[in-house]
């Protein structure tokens, strides 16, 4: 079986999917590797570094595409010559990616009606059997940390307490709103340097894993179900909401930096945050939110936008584990590797529908859309008319 990893087009990606090592242990496997030519310089990863792996570099996109199983990190889309990477696909052929499939049910439309068997890295079940191929983790993981360093870099304090003979400097306060994978690691890594650290989520389930830290976790009783089924947060009421902004807006006003992590699966981002609360704020502080590509926690965000109100300033940033592509790279191609082992039967994709991992993860199949949510979501779409 020919397994291909193309190289990312999407402006400022530099992942690549899988790295040298990924691709020798594959190889010692006996699947043969063609890797586009290119696919991993901009993580630095030399086309030298794939062929010592015992990599086959092709010159073209559509020899990439046209392998057997095609390995990426981007959905695929449109190029700028004109041609629809989904088009370059071969029928009959798999491809495994991040792919979008709530946000852009369409793409597996195209994918199904070229008879591409894709599976979706983000729809990996969050079950322990799963955790190592859990992309989702990884990459969140990869952002957290590096939020906290934007943070860090834009605040005009130091994070830790110093004691020097030009005086004691105070720790800076952190504040993370949202604490799941990525707020963990925010926390984590606000925490290594020397920052004292709150947090707050509404699953209270995660007070102790906040508290084990070494953060403090800021505590509001909500009368209602906050956790869906999968452990995932619920999209609360509006009086949850009022109720969880004004327990939070001191910790905000007190703060140096605020992290926003919080997230509904499916949903646009809850604001958290609002223009009064980022009023009230010390000049200098700063808000790095990193739920901006949702549609923001904190009011005004603009994803991929920095800019300053009221002496705050307030970080939008995109796609954050593209800026760190040599480990989220390391991870993502490990999640891959995973994933394929567990796909693989004597040298063959196998996919045993009975399995929750391989259900779950594959959204096209044999020219139909197996996701009832994306089925639903198109189906919406044609009723209303887009
Ligand atoms: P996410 O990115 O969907 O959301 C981030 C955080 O925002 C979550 O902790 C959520 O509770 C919080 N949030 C949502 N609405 C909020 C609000 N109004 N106010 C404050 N916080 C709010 O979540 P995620 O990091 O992908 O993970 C969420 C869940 O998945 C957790 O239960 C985690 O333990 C679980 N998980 C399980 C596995 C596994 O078992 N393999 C792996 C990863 C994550």
């Amino acid at each position: 079986m020919r397994i291909a990893i193309a190289k990312e087009i999407e402006v400022g990606e530099r992942r690549v999917a899988l790295i040298p090592d990924t691709v020798g242990r594959l190889v010692k496997q006996g699947f043969e590797v063609w890797v586009e030519s290119g696919a991993g310089e901009a993580a630095y990863f030399s086309n030298e570094a794939y062929i010592q792996a015992g990599a086959i570099i092709v010159s073209t996109p559509e020899t990439a595409f046209s392998a057997d199983l095609v390995l990426k990190v981007k959905p695929p889309q449109l190029r700028e010559d004109g041609r629809h990477e989904a088009d370059l696909l071969k029928p009959g052929s798999t491809l495994i990616s991040f792919l979008d499939p709530l946000g852009n049910p369409k793409l597996c439309q195209q994918l199904a009606d070229r008879n591409v068997t894709a599976l979706s890295m983000e729809m990996i079940p969050r079950i322990s059997r799963a955790q190592s191929m859990d992309a989702l983790s990884s990459q969140a993981s990869v952002a957290g940390y590096k939020a906290v360093l934007i943070a860090a870099s834009a605040c005009p304090k130091f994070f830790p307490m110093l004691t020097t003979a030009a005086g004691t400097i105070a720790p800076a306060k952190v504040f993370v709103i949202g604490a799941g994978v990525a707020g963990l690691q925010a926390i984590a890594t606000a925490r290594r340097l020397g920052a004292v650290v709150e947090a707050f989520d509404i699953r209270p389930a995660v007070k102790e894993e906040v508290q084990s830290l070494g953060a403090r976790f800021v505590e509001v009783a909500l009368e209602e179900e906050t956790v869906a089924a999968g452990g995932y947060a619920k999209e609360v009421s509006d009086t949850a909401k009022q109720k969880t902004q004004a327990a939070i807006a001191e910790h905000v006003k007190l703060s140096d930096v605020v992290i926003t992590t919080a997230q509904v699966p499916g949903k646009k981002a809850p604001i958290l945050v609002t223009e009064d609360m980022i009023a009230q704020m010390k000049p200098g502080a700063v808000i790095v939110d990193m739920a901006a590509e949702q549609g923001g926690n904190c009011a005004g965000i603009e994803a991929g936008s920095q800019i300053v109100r009221n002496g705050v300033t307030l970080i939008g940033p995109v796609n954050l584990p593209a800026t760190m592509p040599v480990h989220a790279s390391q991870m993502y191609s490990k999640n891959l590797l995973t994933l394929v082992q567990h796909l693989v039967k004597d040298g063959q994709l196998t996919l045993d529908f009975e399995d929750e991992i391989t259900r779950e993860t594959c959204v096209t199949h044999g020219g139909e859309i197996r996701n009832q949510r994306v089925h639903a979501l198109l189906e919406s779409a044609v009723t209303v008319g887009l």
